[in-house]
Order: structure tokens, then C-alpha cells, then sequence
């Protein structure tokens, strides 16, 4: 089932979320829901958060594109993207690489604004499955880029706060001009 997406003003958006403490029923639905809703709005990621749930779970599927990195391990192992995706984890931590680099992104929750967010290169993420196992992650481009906007946002941090001040400003000028016309129309 598809589930409305929340936008940027939404009061659960700059909240840290809960852990998940035990995958229900409930939890099950929602991982459902998110990957259909994530599809239907042609996103590489959503986060519990955006559909206004405030649980440390999320989404993401960058298998459309092969070529979005140029490695990936899987508990230490050479790994094909396909045998990954979508990706859905609970609790996840990150480390990080110490190269950054630029790269364009846009938020399901912040519709009609793309940017250039400096970000490290790559990471190591550990994700935690519904069914218990633990997937331990190392990868870059596109991929590490999805892990970290949606880990971000259980952290209650939206991609337009990562960028430099000056940016911001104008930034949050147009999101709230956005913001006034959605809520005209
Ligand atoms: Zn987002």
C-alpha cells in the first residue's frame, strides 16, 4: 500500500528516531508499504520518518543502476548489488570513509529541490535484518550516498542542512516559498 509522504515542515522530520526493539506485525506492513511507496515515487531510499513514522528503519533500492559503484562487500565478501536489493534495515550504524565528494540529491520530503551535498566517498554500514541476521556493508558512489541521506533522516538531518550557509539561506527561503504553494493548492 502506498503511504503519503510527509513534507519538510512536518513536525517528525527533525526528530532522532526510536530504536526498533521488535519486528511486529505492524513492522512488517510498514517495510511493505515503504518499498511500494518508495517504487511508485521513483526514489532510491525512503526512511520510516518520511512517512511520518519515527522508528530507525529504512529503505533503498539503487539497483536500476550497476554502474552507481565501483565496489561493494558484503560481510568481507565481493558482492553483486542485485543480491542486496532493496535494502531493508533497522538500526543501522555508519562509518565513514575519509574522501568526500560531491554529488546531486533530491528528498522525497522535499519535493522540487535538488542539490550538490558534499558527502564522504564511502562507507561501512552496519544493517541489521528483520530476521535478525546483521549485513555489514562497504561500498561508494550511489549507494553509500542513499545510505547516508536515509541515516540522516533517523537522525532527524534533511539533505538541504548539510549544505554550506550560504546555500542554506537561500535554500530555506525557496523551500518555505514551496512550502506556501503547496499549501495553497
Ligand atoms: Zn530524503
Amino acid at each position: 500500500m502506498i503511504r503519503e509522504t510527509v513534507q519538510s515542515a512536518h513536525p517528525v522530520l527533525p526528530q532522532r528516531c526510536r530504536p526498533v526493539t521488535e519486528v511486529t506485525e505492524e513492522i512488517t506492513t510498514l517495510v511493505a508499504d515503504m518499498l511500494d511507496t518508495m517504487v511508485d515515487a521513483n526514489g532510491v531510499g525512503l526512511a520510516a520518518p518520511q512517512v511520518g513514522v519515527d522508528l530507525r528503519l529504512a529503505v533503498i533500492d539503487v539497483s536500476h543502476d550497476p554502474e552507481c559503484i565501483s565496489f561493494l562487500k558484503v560481510n568481507g565478501e565481493d558482492a553483486e548489488l542485485d543480491s542486496i536489493m532493496p535494502l531493508v534495515f533497522i538500526n543501522p550504524e555508519l562509518a565513514f570513509g575519509q574522501a568526500k565528494e560531491f554529488g546531486m540529491e533530491g528528498c522525497l520530503s522535499i519535493r522540487g529541490i535538488r542539490a550538490e551535498v558534499r558527502r564522504p566517498e564511502s562507507v561501512k554500514a552496519t544493517l541489521p535484518q528483520l530476521d535478525g541476521t546483521v549485513l555489514e556493508i562497504e561500498t561508494d558512489g550511489l549507494l553509500a550516498r542513499a545510505l547516508q541521506h536515509e541515516i540522516d533522516h533517523l537522525n532527524g538531518v534533511l539533505f538541504v542542512d548539510r549544505l554550506p550557509p550560504v546555500a542554506k539561506v537561500s535554500m530555506r527561503n525557496r523551500l518555505k516559498r514551496l512550502l506556501e504553494q503547496q499549501d495553497q493548492s
